[in-house]
């Protein structure tokens, strides 16, 4: 084992491959890993088809019998080992997410922290009760119990491509079903290699974890794969819909975390200091390449003029630039298609009679933290997710006018309300049609324990973390029990 080296990651092991049970070579040739900051190629990666799909599905499904009957202990420790691994190597494995992904540090840090919870949370579920006994309806014995469902396809997006695979994938594996993983083809190490590294290390058996880096054909293949029975899917609204239909089609179980559109209500009591970080967090962490990030600061009138000077100032002083460098504060954007559209809803904004107060230009990848202020229904800066650093100052005037521009959206994954009163901050939250809600802070927020998940566009209104793991990873049996068969009138 490697140990404590600064070579757990291994490149040599797996360079052009996937992992298919083992390490090996896929039928699509290979995909060049390239760093978005500077168009370095990093490493390359087996490609995955169909038929690779189909082959890693077939041996899910034959390791997934021996995999659930292991002693859920068994299964924890395993899985805490994995947990203990990406730990132990957390700054050899950020350096990958930060090259592959334009990661700042902290950002990359983040998601080696928040992957090890979701493991570990994934793990104590092994140990949770899994069944009930029913009320009888005859002598004989009634009870239900949680099943895995078999084999567990994850699609995973770019942005925060650790977390969003692992969070699917730990809590799959704990709960006995085995997986196929088709991690985003921009991020297969951060969302792949990684996942398959730490599970080889930690001792995980042949045939019950698969990862093969591909496009939408190898998705659409998992999808209606005959031997895959549930499809856990991060992506955005359009991928998920067509997964949905896909899975529809296949009769297969369909867990969808999409996009959002998510509102940061800021009322006129609220610390004007406080408020704009909280707005510039959320709207530039990442450069704003979060499912959560502030896509909307609605604020009252009374206080715009002071938060948007605060903001403004805050956007000027947040460089953006080579994240290796470990001098600037947004990295790159995934790619120039991103770019564009970031910079097509931006100029459409200034048209349609926005203020470009700060940014709104970029230097090849990089996008300056930008804000607008002045925005309106009607823009695409309001109506549309931007996955880019710009904050969108729109203004209110009564708290009940806040609730009514947030609830525009047909997204409804996350909102936050900051105000000096917190029952006046709840009974607007209370109003507002998401599946996070978050009083006094921004509206990026994760973490295992809660059950995150979107309403309307964001999602088909399931859930992931939490309580609602065992729920989604698994299903009902009933099982009943007579002493000895009796007969039928029949
Ligand atoms: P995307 O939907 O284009 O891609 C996501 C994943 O789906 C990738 O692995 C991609 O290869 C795959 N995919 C795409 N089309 C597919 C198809 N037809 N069949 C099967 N698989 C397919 O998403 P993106 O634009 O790269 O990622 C960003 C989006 O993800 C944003 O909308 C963001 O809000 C959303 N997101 C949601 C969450 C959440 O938890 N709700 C978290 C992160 C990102």
């Amino acid at each position: 084992m490697n140990m404590h080296t600064a070579n757990f990651i291994d490149v040599g092991r797996w360079n052009g491959q996937a992992y298919i049970s083992d390490w090996q070579r896929t039928s699509a040739g290979t995909l060049e890993v390239v760093d978005p900051a500077n168009g370095t190629v990093l490493c390359s990666v087996g490609l995955g088809g169909p038929s690779d799909i189909a082959r890693a599905a077939l041996t899910a499904r034959a390791a997934q019998p021996a995999w659930a009957k292991m002693l859920p202990a068994e299964r924890a420790s395993i899985l805490n080992r994995a947990a203990d691994l990406l730990e132990q190597h957390g700054t050899e494995l950020a350096g990958w997410i930060m090259r592959e992904s334009g990661s700042i540090h902290a950002k990359a840090m983040i998601e080696i922290e928040h992957g090890a919870l979701f493991i570990r949370h994934a793990a104590s579920l092994a140990m949770q009760p899994s069944g009930m006994f029913l009320p009888g309806m005859d002598g004989r014995t009634n009870y239900a119990r949680r099943v895995p469902h078999g084999v567990v396809g994850v699609i995973s997006p770019f942005n925060f491509p650790l977390v969003l695979s692992v969070r699917s994938i730990a809590a799959a594996l704990a709960l006995g079903n085995t997986v196929v993983h088709k991690p985003d083809p921009r991020t297969p190490v951060s969302g792949g290699v990684i996942i398959a590294r730490i599970f080889e290390e930690a001792g995980l058996p042949k045939g019950v974890l698969h990862i093969v880096p591909g496009g939408a054909d190898a998705g659409e293949a998992l999808c209606s794969d005959p031997n895959v029975a549930m499809i856990s899917f991060t992506g955005s609204a359009k991928g998920g819909a067509k997964v949905g239909e896909i899975c529809g089609r296949n009769l297969k179980r369909v867990q969808l975390e999409l996009g959002g559109k998510n509102a940061l209500i800021i009322l006129d009591d609220a610390d004007p200091d406080i408020a704009a970080s909280n707005a510039a967090w959320g709207a530039f962490l990442h450069q704003g390449q979060i499912c959560m990030a502030t896509g909307l600061v609605l604020v009252d009138r009374k206080i715009e003029a002071a938060i948007t000077e605060r903001l403004v100032t805050k956007a000027k002083h947040l460089p953006a630039g080579d994240p290796s460098t470990n001098q600037v504060a947004l990295g790159p954007i995934i790619s120039d298609a991103q770019v564009s559209s970031i910079q097509k809803i931006v100029d459409d904004a200034v048209a349609k009679g926005a203020k470009l107060m700060a940014g709104g230009t970029h230097d090849g990848r990089f996008y300056a933290a930008t804000v607008l202020s002045g925005v309106k229904p009607g823009m695409l800066a309001f109506e549309e997710e931007i996955f880019g650093p710009v904050a969108c100052i729109v203004g209110f005037e009564t708290d009940s006018e806040a609730v009514e521009l947030a609830n525009r959206s047909d997204y409804g994954l996350a909102a936050g309300v900051i105000s000096g009163n917190v029952g006046r901050a709840m009974a607007v939250g209370d109003q507002l049609n998401v599946g996070q809600l978050h009083i006094n802070d921004q509206t990026v927020n994760g973490g295992p324990y809660a059950p995150f998940g979107g309403r309307g566009k964001s999602g088909n209104g399931t859930r992931v973390g939490g309580p609602a793991d065992i729920e989604e990873f698994t299903q009902w049996q009933w099982v009943s029990v007579k002493d000895a068969a009796t007969a039928y009138p029949f």
